[in-house]
C-alpha cells in the first residue's frame, strides 16, 4: 500500500487525509480460502449468530428464578451459577478484550442483532409501518444512558451477582431487540438502543480487524454499486448495509458491525476484510468526540477506577469512604449500592475531569471546558480501556476456575452446599494476584503508549497536545498505583 500523509489543518474538525507515519501493509483475510468460503456463505454470519442465541436462551433459562439461599455468600453464588459465571466472569471480561484488540468483532456473531433483523423483517411483512431512527436516536445518548443505567443496577441491585436478575437482563435485551426490530426500520437496535454499543465504538476504534474498500478507482467506476442500493437492503443475504453506512468510504471501525453484508453484495470484489496492527494510522480521528463519547468515557473513566480497586478491598474502602458516610447518616442502608454507584460514575469523573480542565489551563490552554472535555476523550478512552482490559483478566482469572464445576450443575446450589461444608475447595485462580498486576501494568502502560499516539495523530499540527499529556498521565498514575494495591491485599 502506498504510504499515505494525514494532515490536520489546525482548524477543529476538519480533516485532511495524509499522515506522516508510513501506513503499515495489512493483510487481507479473504485471501485465505477457508476465511472467503466462510464470510461468502449464505448462512455467515446467521448460522453463528443463531448458536449463539441458543445459548443466550438456555443461560436465561438457568439463571431463571435463582437467588442465593438465605445467609449464603452471593458473590460465590455468582460463580457457582453458570449464567451469572457466564454472562458476568468470561463473556463480558472476553468483551472487553476483544473490543480493543478486534474492534467490533462480537457484532459479527451477535445474537441479538439476528433479534432485530428477523423481527424488523416479520414487522415489514405484516405491514407495520416502521420508523426512520431519528438522529439524536443513533447519537448515542440513549445507549450511554441505558449504559449508565446497567452500572447502577450492578452495583444497587447486584445483578451481576443473581442469577434471576441475569436472567432479567438478558430476556429485557431481547425484549428491547424485539420491539426496535417491530418499530423502527435499519438495524435501529444497533444504532440506537444497543446498551453496548457505545462501549464497542469507543474501545474498538484501534481493534485489527476492519471492512473496508479496496480501490478507490474501482469503487469510482463502479456502476452496481451494490453494497449500496437501497433495493438490496431487504435481501436475506448479500445486502447492501443494513446500517446505512456507506461502505466505499468506512473509514474507522466505529459504526461497521463487521456482517460482510457489502463483501457479499459487492460484484466487482472489492471490499475487504482486513487485519491490521492495533490503532491503524490510516484511520481518520475525530479532533473533538462528540458529546454522547465524552460523557461516555467520562463515565467508564469513573466506573474502570472503582472496578481495579475491587481487587484491592482497603483501596476500595478508602475510594467509597464519602458515600457510606452519607448513607450512614441518611440512615438508608438499601441505597447504599446505588449512592456507591453515583459516586463513581457520576461524582468522581466529574470532578477528575474538572479538575484536568483547570490544570490544563493553568498549563497555558485557552479552552473552555466542554471543548477539553471533548479532546480529551478519546486518547483518555484508550487509557481507560486499558484498564479495564486488566480488571477483565483478572477477573477472569479468579472466576474462571469455577467453570468445569458449573457445566455439570449449572444450577450452583449443590456446588454452593458443597463448598460450605467443605465437601469442595474452592478452584484456585488461574493466575496468581502478582501476575496478573504485572500485566495489568503492562496493559495500562501500553495503553498510554497508544493514547498518546491517538492524541499526536488527531492533532498532529497542534502542539498543545503536549499539555494534554496531563490528564492521561495522571488516570495512567492513577490506575498503576492501584494495580500496585492488588499484591498488597
Ligand atoms: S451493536 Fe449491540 S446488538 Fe448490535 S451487533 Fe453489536 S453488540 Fe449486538
Ligand atoms: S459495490 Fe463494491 S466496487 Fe461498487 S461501490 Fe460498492 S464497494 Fe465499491
Ligand atoms: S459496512 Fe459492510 S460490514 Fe460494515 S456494517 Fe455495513 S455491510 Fe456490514
Amino acid at each position: 500500500m502506498t504510504p499515505k500523509l494525514q494532515v490536520l489543518n489546525g482548524e477543529e474538525g476538519t480533516h485532511r487525509t495524509q499522515t506522516a507515519e508510513r501506513v503499515p501493509a495489512d493483510f487481507d483475510l479473504l485471501r485465505l480460502r477457508a476465511i472467503r468460503r466462510l464470510v461468502m456463505w449464505r448462512g455467515f454470519p446467521y448460522f453463528f449468530q443463531g448458536l449463539m442465541l441458543i445459548v443466550f436462551v438456555a443461560l436465561a433459562q438457568i439463571g431463571w428464578e435463582h437467588y442465593a439461599p438465605t445467609g449464603a455468600n452471593q458473590k460465590l453464588y455468582a460463580k457457582t451459577n453458570l449464567a451469572t459465571l457466564l454472562v458476568w466472569g468470561v463473556w463480558w471480561p472476553a468483551m472487553i478484550w476483544i473490543a480493543v484488540l478486534l474492534g467490533r468483532a462480537w457484532c459479527m456473531v451477535c445474537p441479538l442483532e439476528l433479534v432485530s433483523n428477523v423481527s424488523e423483517r416479520f414487522g415489514r411483512s405484516q405491514g407495520i409501518r416502521q420508523l426512520h431512527v431519528r438522529r439524536w436516536m443513533i447519537s448515542g445518548a440513549i445507549i450511554v444512558a441505558l449504559y449508565a443505567l446497567i452500572q447502577l443496577l450492578v452495583s444497587g441491585a447486584h445483578i451481576n451477582r443473581v442469577p434471576a436478575y441475569t436472567s432479567w437482563f438478558l430476556i429485557g435485551l431481547l425484549l428491547m431487540a424485539v420491539i426496535t426490530g417491530l418499530a423502527f426500520k435499519d438495524r435501529a437496535f444497533c444504532r440506537g438502543f444497543c446498551p453496548i454499543g457505545q462501549l464497542l465504538a469507543t474501545y474498538g476504534r484501534g481493534g485489527m480487524l476492519a471492512v473496508r474498500a479496496g480501490s478507490g478507482q474501482t469503487c469510482g467506476g463502479c456502476t452496481g454499486k451494490d453494497c449500496l442500493m437501497a433495493c438490496n437492503r431487504y435481501r436475506p443475504d448479500a445486502r447492501s448495509c443494513p446500517g446505512l453506512l456507506n461502505p466505499p468510504r468506512v473509514n474507522s471501525n466505529r459504526d461497521c458491525l463487521v456482517c460482510g453484508q457489502c463483501i457479499k453484495a459487492c460484484q466487482p470484489d472489492n471490499m475487504r476484510l482486513l487485519l491490521r496492527p492495533l490503532f491503524h494510522v490510516g484511520d481518520v480521528r475525530e479532533p473533538l468526540a462528540s458529546w454522547p463519547t465524552t460523557l461516555f468515557v467520562m463515565l467508564v473513566s469513573g466506573f474502570v477506577t472503582w472496578e481495579l480497586l475491587t481487587e484491592w478491598p482497603k483501596g476500595e474502602e478508602t475510594f467509597l469512604k464519602v458515600p457510606n458516610l452519607v448513607s450512614q447518616w441518611a440512615g438508608v442502608s438499601w441505597s447504599s449500592g446505588y449512592l456507591d454507584g453515583l459516586w463513581a460514575l457520576v461524582i468522581v469523573p466529574l470532578g477528575f475531569w474538572t479538575l484536568m480542565w483547570f490544570v490544563v489551563r493553568l498549563l497555558g490552554e485557552n479552552s473552555g471546558l466542554s471543548s477539553t472535555w471533548q479532546r480529551m476523550a478519546l486518547p483518555v478512552a484508550v487509557v481507560v480501556s486499558a484498564g479495564h482490559m486488566a480488571k477483565a483478566l483478572a477477573k477472569f482469572v479468579s472466576w474462571a476456575g469455577f467453570l468445569p464445576v458449573a457445566m455439570t450443575d449449572p444450577v450452583g446450589l449443590n456446588t454452593l452446599e458443597a463448598l460450605r461444608v467443605k465437601a469442595l475447595a474452592e478452584p484456585t485462580r488461574l493466575l496468581p494476584p502478582v501476575v496478573a498486576a504485572v500485566l495489568g501494568i503492562i496493559l495500562v502502560v501500553g495503553g498510554l503508549f497508544f493514547a498518546v499516539r491517538e492524541a499526536r495523530l488527531a492533532h498532529p499540527n497542534s502542539l498543545s497536545h503536549y499539555l494534554y499529556l496531563v490528564p492521561k498521565v495522571s488516570l495512567t498514575f492513577a490506575f498503576l498505583l492501584i494495580v500496585f494495591g492488588w499484591v498488597l491485599k
